[in-house]
């Protein structure tokens, strides 16, 4: 195992229950210290509505907001002029859904994965309902869990938008979402990248990743709930259009009409949630600085370890992938139900997560009602992974 010292007593959660064994980190992950006391602070001593007045306060919570920004911004490689924040990813995605001016026309075609969550289904297939556009899949093939080799010929030139997850959040496989874009590109089709799943685990490049839009919530990367990070790119934000409007997204107001704010502000309408957006950037410096001590590797091999004892018990199937992978996986026992299966398992104090996980297009496909995933973060370690496996083995004999 790398050598990486253990953050989890940064955590106060296993401090008090030093027995809980959390393996749900892929729904939100726990928030250390150093992330908490960066909220608390805000409210502590730098409390005011950003943007607004000219008072010390006031201008003080307008550069923490800022600064967050930028910070943020340079996590992902973009810049602040390209950041917009919002509640989080299934808000950011809902607007890009509803403000994006494409130019809709009956038969337009969008482009989603099977593997998407339904926050990067749903907002699309409502749009494709208003507007009578066709939904097309890139489809995971069952076996490999990667996308099937004739993948390029879904996205033609009827293709005016690509939405998709740069990572599984049932399976972990990571998608080939710059070469998705480039494909997409010369039939001046739009990539929006799902990071929510990927974020806490991929360092993120938005010019590597070649998207146009990608969006994450900071919950999932150690932060607290209600910051969510949009990054769009300059030419699509002169085709978007604000989902919600109000203060502080204005410059004149007149009886019968109104004028926004150029740029990102146009889409942050009302108070920013700025505690959260505060937490979100103090998340992001904690993860690269557990990055540099060997996070990443770390949870590549602790991953792996736990795949292959899980595949030691052969009543277990996991689902599959290849390649790239974020720290999580998902198995089934053909004869225990998944929901059992977790409730057993939250009788020992080990907390994971069953069912569809919001992604039934994928589960249906694969021909699966409900899994149980188990996903991995700094604080687990490898007498987590032994509880998990020693629990399931009661299981097996209470169950079988
Ligand atoms: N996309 C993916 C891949 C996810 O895993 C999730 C959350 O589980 C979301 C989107 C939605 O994130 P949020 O609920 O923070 O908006």
């Amino acid at each position: 195992m790398p050598d990486y010292p253990s953050p989890r007593q940064e955590f106060a959660l296993f401090r008090h229950e030093p027995e809980l064994v959390y393996l749900d980190s892929a729904a939100s992950c726990q928030v250390p210290d150093e992330v908490l006391s960066a909220y608390l602070n805000y409210y502590q001593h730098g409390h005011a509505n950003a943007h607004r007045g000219s008072y010390p306060l006031a201008q003080q919570a307008t550069a923490a907001l800022e600064n967050a920004r930028a910070s943020l911004a340079t996590f992902i490689g973009a810049t602040s002029s390209q950041i917009a924040f919002t509640p989080g990813a299934t808000y950011s995605i809902n607007l890009l859904a509803n403000g994006l001016e494409l130019d809709w026309q009956a038969g337009d075609e969008i482009v989603v994965s099977r593997a998407e969550h339904h926050a990067n289904f749903l907002p699309w297939q409502r749009l494709a309902q208003r507007y009578g556009l066709r939904l097309r899949w890139l489809d995971l093939d069952p076996r490999s869990g990667v996308l099937t080799e004739n993948w390029r010929e879904v996205i033609t030139p009827s293709c005016k938008l690509v939405a998709i997850t740069l990572a599984s959040n049932v399976t972990g496989q990571i998608l080939p979402v710059a070469e998705i874009a480039r494909h997409a590109r010369p039939f001046g089709a739009v990539t929006v990248v799902d990071a929510a799943q990927a974020v806490g685990s991929v360092p993120l490049d938005v010019v590597a990743l070649q998207c146009d839009a990608l969006t994450f919530s900071a919950h999932k990367m150690y932060s607290v709930t209600g910051c969510g990070v949009l990054y769009v790119s300059d030419a699509l934000q002169a085709r978007l259009q604000p989902l919600v409007v109000g203060g502080g997204m204005v410059t004149r107001v007149e009886e019968h009409s109104a004028e926004w704010v150029s740029g990102v502000h146009a889409l942050e309408a009302g108070t920013p949630n700025t505690a959260a957006i505060i937490a979100g950037a103090t998340a992001a410096q904690w993860l690269r600085a557990q990055r540099e001590r060997g996070l990443t590797g770390y949870l590549q091999q602790l991953t792996q370890q736990l795949r292959e004892q899980l595949q030691q018990r052969n009543w277990l199937q996991l689902l599959p992938y290849q390649g790239d992978a974020l720290p999580l996986i998902s198995f089934y026992a053909p004869n225990i139900h998944a929901f059992d299966l977790a409730s057993f398992l939250a009788e020992h104090a080990i907390a994971v997560r069953a069912g569809s996980h919001c992604a039934q297009p994928l589960l249906r496909y694969w021909q699966h009602e409900a899994v149980v995933r188990v996903s991995l973060a700094a604080y687990n370690t490898a007498a987590d992974c032994e509880r998990l496996c020693a629990a399931l083995d009661e299981a097996c004999q209470l169950f079988a």
